[in-house]
């Protein structure tokens, strides 16, 4: 059981993977750690129960206790917390444990050739060589994992469990447990979305049990577990988890990562824990810790997110925090701090929501990989940073959730079965606006010629074209894309309007397919062959729909061309001419507006990450003054006051025709203004 409301947490995750050549916990003090937990805002902890290279650091029977060390580390930690108001969370590696990956090679995960499951490629591409094990392979959970897990919670006053690595890497598992078990249920294993339901059913089922073993042992513990659900699964973690945690170190999982899945998950209903990280890279990134105004904007993402805050770092092997690392946690948590009460577990306002396939992972060791011209997450992040960028107030769901209060829908996808198409053909026949870009045109299946005629599409098919240009046909699109054709790099469907449809901006295509054939000097060439439409609108009842036919989103994503964003902003707000935020704040000021306690909050957080090389990482090291900024906020009622509960200043305000209006000062962090009504 938590001993802190979930609106109040910042929660350190003290990872902590230690192999057995290292000696341990020389220098551990646990009264001094939690003294500098405390000192640094921190009122949850994850503390290893058992790592990665699979030892234990607390006194078991029935795993391997860490060879270099020789003291209750984990029980010495357990009964400082228990005298303190933090929460204390055993940490548990699951299907990474190379202790048992050692014992029980016939254990691990299979790729499809047979090759055990042990490397995963990182963004910078590094390489982690942990095997993962396969709980469905032989008897690991009731030999090993159970008994392990159990013998830690009746021995050690915890609040809680954190599972980490409790899923499968993509392309896996080939094992001959699963072949049979999808044999069984159907499931034709090299059917990705099939098979990555299978394995999210697989967690699935661990979770429940280990849900139902710990209610045995002291009921309402905390359940905090990773890489658990695909798209489309994410209500059956209601009853099992305690709450969600989005981890989202930047370097490994972009920016975009949590903000879009953090309003994702908060859709089950349960509490939601952000997991940034005090490294430059990825975890165990050692000798590194991010400048205090990076940490100050990782956490003001969590906070625009409505999340709890949460940092990720990795013990010293000698057991000692680093001071200089909890001096920067420290102003990060005092920041967060003051700020939550108007921002952790908000209800976020939304007039678009962007919507996700079911059946695609959502964890983030496969989250952007970009392993297809036209990855789903490409789509997704594109039109996420279209919309923060674009200041429209944006959510993600799936094809189940509602789509309740909305004026447009995203479609980044193209999986369109007979549920879906009836649910978004009435959104948009009662007034509902659907934007799309290639990657939702050609559905497969029965309903593919349907869904064209519904998009106003007489025939659509991929062009052989890497790339396209499109020109602006309509005035109401034209304000400030180059009247020029303007190139996307990105797949495009070659498409021709239907009886109904009207074009507002055309394709051109250039004179031919770049190879070594027939080249056209250094890329693709001019525009010189005009085709169908680019961009191209019909309208459904009282609604209408939008089609890009080209991969708009993820060239916007990719490339950063700004015709894009303005071409799209000028689309969305055609569909969407009365947003609930009008400002003239740029691109990079993030404003999220939504309700708490019966009062209007507005989040504010300009966010400059310098990069000015192509293969240097985006690092946030400079407070940088953005502003005054112009806000009019859509209110349903007379606004009172205008505040800032951080300063306690009064904004000067007017409340004319819906909205109110004011002028933030400029700022070079995360701001939260009040609107009282
Ligand atoms: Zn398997």
């Amino acid at each position: 059981m938590s001993k802190i409301p979930y609106n109040d947490l910042r929660q350190v995750h003290l990872d902590f993977h230690t192999p057995g050549f290292v000696k341990v916990g020389g220098k551990f003090d646990a009264k001094e750690m939690f003294d500098t937990l405390e000192a640094s805002e921190v009122n949850g902890v994850c503390f290893f129960a058992t790592c990665h290279h699979g030892y234990s650091y607390f006194n078991t029977r029935t795993g391997l206790r860490h060879p270099g060390l020789d003291f209750d580390m984990f029980g010495q930690a357990a009964a400082e917390a228990a005298s303190r108001p933090v929460d204390f969370i055993a940490y548990f590696s699951l299907n990474v444990n190379e202790v048992v990956a050692d014992r029980h090679p016939e254990w691990v995960a299979l790729f499809e050739d047979g090759r055990p499951v042990d490397s995963q490629i990182l963004q910078d591409g590094s390489e982690l060589y942990w095997r993962w094990l396969c709980p469905n392979r032989g008897p690991f959970l009731e030999e090993f994992f159970w008994p392990h897990v159990e013998e830690c919670l009746r021995g050690y006053p915890v609040d809680g469990v954190f599972i980490d690595m409790a899923g499968y890497l993509p392309a896996s598992c080939f094992c001959p447990e699963c072949l049979r078990q999808m044999r069984e249920l159907g499931i034709d294993p090299s059917d990705e979305t099939a098979h990555s339901m299978f394995n999210s059913e697989t967690m699935q089922k661990f979770a429940v049990e280990l849900r139902r073993r710990m209610q045995a042992i002291r009921p309402g513990m905390r359940l905090e577990l990773g890489c658990y659900n695909a798209f489309g699964q994410v209500q059956k973690a209601r009853g099992v988890l305690s709450d969600f945690y989005v981890e989202s170190l930047a370097f490994q999982a972009g920016w975009f990562n949590c903000p879009v899945m953090s309003r994702y998950v908060s859709h089950a209903g349960l509490p939601v824990v952000g997991y940034t990280g005090r490294f430059l890279k990825n975890w165990g990134d050692f000798g590194t810790v991010v400048s205090a105004q990076q940490m100050k904007t990782q956490l003001g993402i969590q906070l625009t997110s409505g999340i709890a805050c949460g940092v990720g770092d990795h013990m010293h092997s000698d057991g000692r925090l680093e001071p200089a690392v909890y001096e920067v946690i420290r102003e990060g948590f005092q920041f967060s701090k003051v700020r939550q009460p108007y921002c952790t577990g908000i209800e976020r306002l939304r007039e678009v929501a962007l919507c996700v396939p079911a059946g695609v992972e959502s964890n983030t060791a496969v989250a952007g990989k970009n392993t297809t011209a036209l990855d789903v997450w490409d789509t997704l992040y594109g039109a996420a940073k279209l919309c923060m960028e674009s200041h429209f107030q944006w959510d993600v769901i799936d094809p189940a959730m509602d789509l309740d209060g909305l004026d447009c829908v995203i479609q980044c996808h193209a999986r369109v079965d007979a549920e879906w198409f009836e649910k978004i053909s009435a959104f948009v026949e009662n007034g509902g606006a659907l934007l799309l870009d290639a990657a939702g045109l050609l559905a497969a299946g029965p309903l593919a010629a349907r869904w064209l005629e519904f998009l106003g599409l007489d025939t659509a098919a991929w062009s052989e074209h890497p790339g396209s240009y499109y020109r602006v046909l309509d005035a109401s699109l034209e304000a400030g894309v180059p009247p020029m054709a303007n190139y996307a790099h990105a797949p495009s469907v070659a498409a021709r309007t239907g009886p109904d449809a009207q074009e507002l901006a055309r394709t051109w295509y250039p004179p031919c397919v770049r190879s070594r054939e027939a080249f056209y000097g250094h890329f693709h060439g001019c525009e010189s062959e005009e085709a169908g439409p680019a961009v191209c609108e019909v309208a459904r009842g009282r609604g209408r729909i939008i089609v890009c036919t080209q991969a708009i989103f993820t060239a916007w994503l990719q490339t950063g061309y700004h015709a894009h964003r303005t071409l799209l902003t000028n689309v969305l707000r055609r569909l969407m001419p009365e947003p609930i935020v009008i400002t003239d704040a740029p691109g990079i000021f993030e404003i999220t507006v939504g309700k708490m306690d019966g009062a209007y909050v507005l989040q504010a957080l300009p966010f400059v990450a310098d990069r000015r090389h192509r293969f240097s990482f985006e690092s946030v090291n400079e407070a940088v003054p953005i502003g005054p900024t112009r806000l009019a906020v859509r209110l349903p009622a007379t606004c009172l006051r205008v505040w800032n509960p951080v300063t306690g200043e009064t904004l000067a305000h007017e409340y004319l025709e819906g909205r109110v209006t004011f002028t933030l000062p400029a700022i070079s962090e995360h701001a939260v203004v009040v609107m009282e009504i």
